[in-house]
């Protein structure tokens, strides 16, 4: 990610993160999404952690988190809570043509406890990753993964 986060600014390039499956994985200590660009994670059923559906976006750029909080809820100036809060208000605009992609609330439940899970869940599915390297590496016909001691990854 150095490397190439270096070379996308000598050429004026944005860098758009897919790390869908790739939570919690690190480099040289360095947890994935904090590299500095746009990172985005899924949630969806087969990754590390899930909340059955959707996923995050992180950003240290506030222009472009206003900007994915708007277009993911409709392009609606005020969210639910924002409006019937005690401090809210009900009035809003549609002021851009959104998207219906907001993580739902209770998606974010399932997700925050899932969260407290994910060295388990990590460490489970190394450790059948071990047994398929451990089975198949033998074998002529088959190459398998090298295995890295820089890099912590997601096994799929
Ligand atoms: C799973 C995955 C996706 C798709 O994520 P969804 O939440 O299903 O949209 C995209 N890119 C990569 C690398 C993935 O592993």
């Amino acid at each position: 990610m150095p490397g190439f986060l270096a070379l996308a600014e000598e050429f004026g390039i944005v860098v758009l993160d897919d790390a869908a499956h790739a939570f919690p994985a690190a480099l040289q200590g360095r947890g994935v999404g904090s590299f500095g660009c746009p990172t985005a994670f899924s949630f969806y059923a087969t990754k590390t952690i899930t909340t059955g559906e959707g996923g995050m976006l992180t950003t240290d750029d506030a222009r472009v988190a206003d900007r994915v909080r708007l277009m993911s809820l409709h392009g609606i100036s005020r969210d639910a809570w924002k409006r019937y809060t005690a401090t809210g208000n009900w009035h809003y605009e549609v002021v851009e043509a959104g998207y219906k992609y907001n993580l739902t609330d209770i998606a974010s439940a399932l997700g925050r406890v899932q969260l407290g899970r994910a060295s388990t869940l990590l460490g489970r599915r190394g450790a059948i990753a071990c047994r398929y390297h451990e089975a198949l590496s033998g074998l002529p016909a088959v190459q398998v993964p090298p295995g890295s001691c820089r890099c912590r990854s997601t096994p799929p």
